[in-house]
């Protein structure tokens, strides 16, 4: 990502605007490094294995298994970003669902 694009999605107390964001996280390519958790731990955590749960996701339906997709509203949109920029094996993804763009990795 840009510098400038990530100056779009900074936190910004004055105006709060909410973003819409899509999570997707393929479990799979989960090598259970916690970056995702130290970075947004209200979208995931571990289980017992220390691979990362995304809290809430839904498992996507089909014949690939292990792809688990949330979407949420907030306005600290670097958390989710965060989260995806840090995971050594980018198997996070975060699509800006107002522009349809993805925008983390
Ligand atoms: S940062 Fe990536 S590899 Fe590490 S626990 Fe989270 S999803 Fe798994």
């Amino acid at each position: 990502m840009s510098q400038e694009l990530d100056k779009a999605y900074e936190h910004d107390k004055r105006v709060k605007k909410v973003f819409r964001l899509r999570i997707v996280y393929n479990k799979k390519g989960c090598i259970a490094s916690d970056h995702c958790v130290l970075s947004d731990p209200y979208d995931f955590k571990l289980d017992d294995e220390f691979k990362a749960i995304l809290i809430d996701g839904k498992e996507q339906e089909g014949p690939v298994k292990g792809i688990f997709v949330k979407e949420i509203e907030t306005t600290e949109p670097h958390l989710a970003i965060n989260a995806a920029k840090t995971c050594t094996p980018k198997v996070i993804a975060i699509i800006d669902m107002e522009t349809g763009k993805r925008i983390a990795p």
